[in-house]
Parts: structure tokens; sequence; C-alpha cells
């Protein structure tokens, strides 16, 4: 599916080999001069699915109204629920969490994150990746759940051009074709219309720098060995959550099924932007049904970083459970 040219291959095999080569998860010496930290904490945490290596690398935070995030939220019992989570009650923080996947001397992320689309706290990932050892041309692979801003935002630089110069974007198709080949009506969004019509921008003018370059998916299609798609519509028309799998090990990548586990996990309350609300109810209960089935890990990706965790069946719905730090 992937075309990969001769000089990629060899750097990503150089890497592979440097890599394991040091034994360490720091950034090779050729990278160390202009590495230069993120301030404050690490905005990367890594694990393994199987044989992949797997980076949450953060874009940062956006946030807003809780609201927002908990649309049919009764507002007193949306007001406790954040209170007892010792949560501030008037904005709600959602991280931005990419996932990078190093298999085969191949670089894949998952989702660009929001860039500056969102707010002054997000475009933190190239910073982050960089910390990883990992540039922003060393990645051959960018796939996307869906078109909205603060998934596509870092596709592009500030300049217009393309963020990732080596890599091909892969999109679900039922995304482009309503963000980005036509004029979408938003008004189904719970935000102000001059939100709206930033929002819509923004979508267009980051992914107008690859339309030459993406590759459109199904939801539900493999798209590489070890990468599938599992149909998650509702949220927007194409939206696809990920499942990672190598040998025993697997990772759901649960895109916007949820914002944030408090208010749409561990209670029922749907995300305001859903722009079909049944059928992504449908899909949330279809998706975490199955996480819950099979004690899968998940990453959410919004959820407080890294994002891991599990998902519970309760008598009553759902909770999150979220997963021990690794060091
Ligand atoms: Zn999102």
């Amino acid at each position: 599916m992937l075309t990969m040219n001769r000089r990629r291959i060899m750097l990503g095999a150089v890497a592979g080999t440097a890599g394991a080569l040091a034994g360490a998860p720091f950034a090779p010496a050729a990278l160390a001069q202009d590495a230069r930290p993120p301030a404050g904490n690490a905005g990367l945490y890594r694990f393994r699915i199987g044989e992949i290596a797997a980076t949450v690398v953060s874009d940062g935070v956006i946030g807003g109204p809780p609201r927002v995030y908990a649309g049919d939220a009764p507002e007193a019992e949306l007001e406790a629920v954040l209170r007892q989570a010792f949560l501030p009650t008037d904005f709600m923080t959602l991280n931005l969490n990419t996932l990078l996947l190093e298999t085969g001397g191949r670089r894949i992320l998952l989702e660009a994150g929001a860039g500056t689309t969102m707010g002054p706290n997000g475009a933190r990932l190239f910073d982050n990746l960089r910390a990883a050892g990992v540039s922003a041309a060393d990645i051959d692979l960018v796939v996307i759940s869906h078109t909205h801003p603060d998934h596509v935002g870092n596709l592009s630089t500030e300049a217009g051009e393309r963020a990732f110069p080596n890599a091909t974007v892969m999109v679900p198709r039922a995304d482009w074709a309503f963000f980005v080949e036509s004029e979408p009506d938003l008004s189904y969004m719970p935000v102000p219309p001059e939100f709206r019509q930033r929002f819509a921008a923004n979508i267009k003018r980051s992914v107008e720098p690859v339309a030459r370059h993406v590759e459109f998916y199904e939801a539900g299609a493999e798209l590489v060995p070890g990468l599938s798609t599992i149909v998650a519509a509702g949220h927007t028309p194409g939206m696809a959550a990920f499942l990672v799998q190598s040998g025993n090990d697997q990772l759901l990548l649960t895109a916007d099924l949820a914002y944030h586990p408090v208010v749409n996990i561990d209670r029922p309350w749907r995300p305001g932007p859903d722009r079909d609300g049944e059928t992504a109810a449908a899909a949330r209960r279809r998706i975490f049904d199955r996480a819950a089935a099979d004690c899968m890990l998940v990453l959410g990706f919004h959820f407080p970083f890294p994002g891991l965790g599990r998902i519970l069946r309760t008598d009553t719905g759902y909770a999150w459970v979220p997963s021990g730090w690794q060091f």
C-alpha cells in the first residue's frame, strides 16, 4: 500500500540499527546538538505493543467549556461530577496524544495533532518528537482518524508547506468529501458561529499542502500489516478508531469516541460536536463493549496524558481504569 523510495528505506534501517545498538531510548548523538527538550515535564511516553515500539507523543492541550464535551448532561449533575473529580467546572482540558509506531524500519504517526489551530497550548509535537530522537522528515506515514483541526493541524507548517515532507498521509474518504471538498454545514456544533468558521477554515488550510499526497481509506480496512481501522462514524461521517496488533498484544486508539473519561466513559454523556448522535452512540457502545470484553489496552487521544488505560463494563455502563506508569 505504501510506496517508499530506496533512500527512505535505508534511512529507516540505519536509524533502527542505531537505536537497537544504543539500547537506550534517547536521541542518537547526531540529533543531540539541536535537541531542545521541551520545557516542563516529558511529553512522550514509551511502551511496546508486541514487536512494535510505541510512543505517545504529546502535541500539548486544548480545551473549552465542559458543556461542549458532555452535550446532554444535566447542568447540576455535570457540575457535581466535575467537582467530584477535582476538575474545574468552567473549563475542561483535553490532551492531544498522538501515537508514534516504529516497526520494520518504518515510522508511522497516528493523528497529527492540533498545532496552532485550536489555541496557544498545542504545537508541542515537533519538540516532543525531537526529544524522542525523531524528526518530521523521518515520518513515513501519518494516519488521521477524522479531519477535525485538532487531528490534522500539524500537517501544514506556518508557511503552508508539508510539515512531514516524506510522509504519505492517509485520511478517511468520507471526511475528506465532507470537510475538505465541500462547504460543510456545521450548525450542529454547540459553539459560536465564529468558532465554526475558524474550525472549517483551519481544516482546509491544514490539509492543503498534503492534498496531492493524500491516500484515502474506508474505516474498517487494514492499512498496513498490524494497523487496522474500525468503523467509528457518527462524530464525523468517516471517523475511524485504530487497532494496532502485534503477537498477542493489541492497542485500541479511540479517536474522539470519548473526549474525557470522566464525562464520556464513567458517565454516558455525549460529546456535543457529534454530527450524528445516534450513530456515534452506537459506535461508542459497540467499540467500548469490545474493548471491555477483550481487556484491550486503550489510548484516548484526548485523555489525561499519556492516555492509556482500560475500559471496564459495569452494571450501569462503563468505567475508565488508567494504566500505571511504566518506567
Ligand atoms: Zn479531537
